[in-house]
């Protein structure tokens, strides 16, 4: 990795030695690594990529943007990418493997079953699985696996795991810590005292109704890494706007649409009235992104966490259409709410 980082940078600039990049490693990039940070993107260069011995979530979450870039809008996987880091490469393939190639050949009503089930049943016992499939009338999906050791406490009692509050994923138990990786799930993040005798390490920081409860892992599966935080994760928001748009009595069955024409878009939107919208759910670091996999959906909605985001994308939307020649509209989950309520209200009130 030493080579490859001083091939990288200007002759006689970067560290001497192995040991002296991973001292480097601890610090902010743009404090070692000569380049227009501004036009880069500022937040890669104050990422840091190691704390001790482990790698940063920013730094995994660096990676994983170059994760996203390998899936293609189908869903396929772009073999031609071979310059990324392995890394990036290996968790694409996984993700293409264990869930897209098993969606290819599904109607896309059993499609969208099979995404909302990764999406709310990110782990379970095999007979739990078993009965969402048989619930949702989804055909097996090979996305699960067992837990991983370092999300798991094995005691004289048994092995236990955390699910996440926000995402029910298990969380990750390291240096005395029980986290959730997806960086907006980071209010769940408790300091681990241990137990007394057998007891279960005591969570410190946990309070109200967000506190993680532990759950026995004997039997238990969860979804594969890369299938929980590039379907699974980004899904949340999605299908929390599914679900509050399927609950109003206006719209007529059906005419809420999931991942219409197999994720063109996010949520396709019919109402009795007349107007339609195509909605795309954007959960990107860099808003800059977008720009290079123009949405097909004309409202681009972000969730909570990305609200900040919202007045840059829409100056970086101004002058693209959608392919087929709308302007965008970018809207935060909540003036998205507000909009529909709106439209409504005002064609409700007109009938
Ligand atoms: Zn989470």
């Amino acid at each position: 990795m030493h080579g490859v980082v001083l091939s990288h940078l200007s002759p006689g600039l970067g560290p001497a030695t192995p040991a002296e990049l991973v001292d480097l490693l601890q610090q902010q990039l743009s404090s070692w690594i000569e380049l227009d940070w501004e036009a880069i993107d500022p937040n890669l260069g104050s990422l840091t990529v190691l704390h001790g011995d482990s790698i940063t979530d920013g730094a995994v979450e660096a990676g994983g943007e170059y994760v996203e870039a390998l899936l293609s809008v189908d869903g396929g996987f772009d073999n031609g990418s071979d310059w990324l880091p392995s890394w990036a490469w290996q968790t694409a393939e996984q993700v293409e493997r264990t869930f897209y190639r098993g969606m290819k050949s599904l109607s896309a009503a059993e499609y969208s079953r099979a995404r909302a089930m990764v999406i709310e049943v990110p782990c379970g016992t095999a007979s739990e699985l078993l009965t969402q499939y048989e619930e949702r009338q989804v055909s097996r999906v090979d996305a699960y696996e067992p837990i991983a050791r370092d999300r798991l406490h094995v005691s004289p009692s048994g092995s236990w795991f955390w699910p996440c509050p926000g995402c029910r994923y298990p969380m990750l138990l390291r240096g005395g810590w029980l986290r959730c990786e997806y960086p907006p799930h980071d209010v769940y993040r408790y300091s681990l005292a241990p137990g007394e005798g057998d007891e279960l390490p005591v969570l410190a920081g946990a309070a109200g109704r967000d506190r993680a409860e532990p759950r026995r892992a004997d039997g238990v599966l969860c979804l594969a890494w890369g299938i929980w935080r590039f379907i699974c994760c980004p899904g949340l928001a999605e299908v929390s706007l599914m679900r509050w748009l399927e609950a109003k009595k206006y719209f007529t069955s059906g005419r809420i649409v999931r991942w219409e024409n197999r994720d063109a878009w996010d949520i396709g939107i019919y109402s009795p009235d007349g107007w339609q919208l195509r909605v795309d759910v954007k959960d990107v670091a860099d808003p800059r992104r977008i720009l290079d996999r123009l949405p097909a959906g004309e409202t681009i909605v972000l969730p909570w966490h990305r609200a900040a985001q919202a007045r840059e994308l829409a100056g970086l939307l101004a002058s693209v259409t959608t392919p087929d020649g709308l302007p965008y509209e970018v809207l935060t989950d909540r003036q998205f709410r507000t909009k529909i309520s709106g439209l409504i209200k005002k064609a409700t009130a007109s009938r």
